[in-house]
């Protein structure tokens, strides 16, 4: 609540319309309605990314921190050329890509609107390795390219003052009094409006989207199923950003059922994939080396 004047003060220099704007998810094609435009939504999060990073410890573990950047990185160029392919070339001008490892126990990862990535420390044993990885930052990668946050931020303002009063707010007020109640609400929706928090509906559109990313940035999308089911061995309550998703059973169902549309965009690349180093992995003593081959 304490910021809720600086979100004033950027919210005033949103423009609404009465009817808003409607675009399409890149992939799935879906047609949704936004209240809030791009720059609103990058500079509302760039503040709670900056506020992160200031408490946050960069982990010291380099071969993972920089596993972290090589994975994301190669998840971004895929993402940037999908985009620029299919005539959302103005799209990509909203990355300013950044990768980050943090020390940090829990089994989380985000990527905020603009491609802000972070992963936990605690997530690597979890995704064991690099193609696992790309699955887990594919999934929050396609919740910033399918403006889920805009989206949540947009549905809450219509169930709370519907369309109409919005559009008289615009018309008859400027649009002073709507922003007003736009900084509210995104106030009230918190750091988890852009991390977390999302429907059950944008899951699994993220988890179908990702599979897609990961599959066109090389790493064979086969793994999901294996990392989601080691993510519901962990079970319900360990990971906050994966509280919303689907049942573990029902998304393991639904990937399979994608797999084969994900493949086609699955063209392995030559690099050679190291295991992420396992100073923060208890489990790894256990495992066999099973590096992913990728030819
Ligand atoms: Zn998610």
């Amino acid at each position: 609540m304490k910021k809720l004047s600086h979100l004033l003060a950027i919210l005033a220099a949103v423009l609404l319309t009465a009817c808003g704007t409607t675009s399409k998810v890149p992939i799935t094609g879906r047609t949704q309605h936004l209240l809030v435009d791009d720059a609103t939504v990058l500079s509302l999060s760039q503040e709670q990314y900056d506020s992160y990073l200031k408490s946050a410890k960069k982990s010291t573990n380099t071969a993972n921190t920089q596993m972290v950047q090589r994975v994301g990185q190669r998840l971004a160029s895929a993402v940037v050329k999908y985009l620029t392919q299919n005539g959302l070339a103005a799209e990509t001008s909203y990355y300013q890509w950044e990768f980050n490892l943090i020390q940090d126990p829990q089994v989380n990862a985000f990527c905020m609107p603009g491609g802000k990535i972070v992963v936990y420390e605690g997530l690597l044993p979890v995704t064991q390795d690099e193609a696992g990885l790309a699955v887990v930052l594919g999934h929050e990668i396609a919740h910033a390219v399918a403006k889920h946050s805009a989206e949540r931020l947009s549905n809450s303002y219509k169930q709370q003052y519907g369309m109409q009063v919005l559009g008289a707010v615009a018309q008859s007020a400027g649009v002073s009094a709507g922003t007003q109640q736009l900084a509210s609400l995104a106030a009230s929706l918190g750091s988890e409006l852009f991390t977390a928090g999302f429907s059950r509906k944008q899951e699994s559109e993220a988890d179908y989207i990702g599979l897609i990313f990961a599959a066109m940035a090389g790493y064979d999308p086969g793994v999901a199923t294996s990392f989601w089911q080691r993510m519901a061995a962990q079970g319900s309550g360990t990971s906050s950003i994966f509280s919303d998703h689907p049942s573990d059973a029902k998304r393991i169902e639904d990937i399979q059922k994608w797999l084969p549309e994900a493949r086609k965009y699955y063209v392995p690349v030559t690099t050679t994939t190291t295991k992420q180093s396992t100073t923060t992995s208890k489990k790894s003593t256990t495992t066999k080396k099973t590096t992913t081959t990728r030819k």
